[in-house]
């Protein structure tokens, strides 16, 4: 198959508090909610490490999305975690701790089979790992990429050698201003794109929507409205998952395709907040997709 999607970044144990609740060492990580949220459009393929802690039915969960896990090493020690807490507004969270366990010095190695996928996704992940896989790719035809401020405040300048290797540059608007010393995000979105991204920088503001900024367009999106959002945990990673799972699927990558895949990542973003973790994703079918698609649709014409 030539359109699966290489997706490295982290599976982890998350432990989040909202105004609907506690979960404790839930499955999270980038790559698990962009991978189950690609996994609606075609095979995505993780490239990740977990440790000795992660336990089958994690696993047989991967697996039961189709999703490729020959290049998912288990290492001795414990799997990645993370905790953060969100408060009445769904856009602020504050993280509490980051363990990196196995993720740490971890040097992503592809088997020879995946080094020719033409669609990745580099999540989140630590910058020089993220470089370390971008060398063994042979013939990849799009690279969208991630990033946090946990990564953005210690390396700045691996991000910037990352920056034109990538298609697509993804940051919410936080990072986007801290990451470019602008206070208006639409100069943001234009000074980030100057650093050499390929074709556009998506700046994603939660509740309030996303922009795309590409050398010859700019694209503005309202998120779908909902009125509950019980945990915002993993709306990044699905809002990337479904945007290049789109792309992938169709196998096109110009401007309108472009266009679409955003609105398909902002489909798959509003979904996984209405449930802890990647809960939502258990009953969720093809045509709930398409449906709030629709909708999207119907709010946005005029
Ligand atoms: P998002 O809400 O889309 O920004 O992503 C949240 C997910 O990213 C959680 O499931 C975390 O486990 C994972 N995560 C948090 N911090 C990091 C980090 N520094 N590196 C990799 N993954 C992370």
């Amino acid at each position: 198959m030539n359109n699966e999607i290489l997706i490295f970044g982290s599976l982890a144990f998350d432990s989040v508090q909202t105004p609907f609740g506690k979960r404790k060492n839930i499955l999270g990580g980038s790559a698990t909610h962009a991978a189950i949220s690609a996994s609606y459009f075609t095979t995505p393929i993780i490239v990740s490490a977990v440790g000795e802690d992660f336990l089958d039915e994690h696993m047989q969960l991967l697996k039961k999305n189709k999703i490729n896990i020959k290049n998912l090493e288990r290492k001795k020690g414990k799997t990645f975690a993370w905790e953060a807490r969100y408060g009445n507004n769904p856009n602020e969270r504050e993280v509490l701790a980051t363990y990196e366990n196995v993720l740490k010095d971890y040097s992503p190695s592809l088997l020879p089979e995946h080094k020719k996928t033409k669609y990745v996704f580099l999540a989140n992940n630590s910058p020089a790992s993220q470089i370390m896989l971008l060398d063994q790719l042979e013939s990849a035809e799009f690279v969208i990429w991630d990033t946090m401020t946990f990564w953005i405040d210690k390396y700045t300048d691996q991000i910037l050698k990352i920056l034109p290797r990538v298609d697509i540059a993804l940051f919410n608007d936080f990072e986007a201003m801290h990451f470019s010393k602008e206070t208006n995000l639409i100069k943001a979105g234009k000074k980030i794109l100057s650093k050499g991204v390929k074709k556009g920088v998506v700046i994603k503001k939660g509740e309030h929507g996303s922009f795309l900024f590409t050398h010859s367009f700019t694209l503005h999106l309202p998120a779908y409205p909902l009125e509950e959002v019980k945990d915002p945990t993993g709306a990044g990673d699905s809002f990337a998952g479904g945007l290049i799972g789109f792309l992938a699927k169709t196998g096109k990558v110009d401007d309108n395709s472009l266009k679409k895949a955003m609105a398909y990542g902002t489909i798959m973003a509003s979904l996984t907040v209405e449930e802890f973790g990647a809960d939502r994703f258990k009953k969720l079918k093809k045509k709930d997709i398409y449906k709030r698609l629709r909708e999207l649709k119907k709010l946005i014409k005029f």
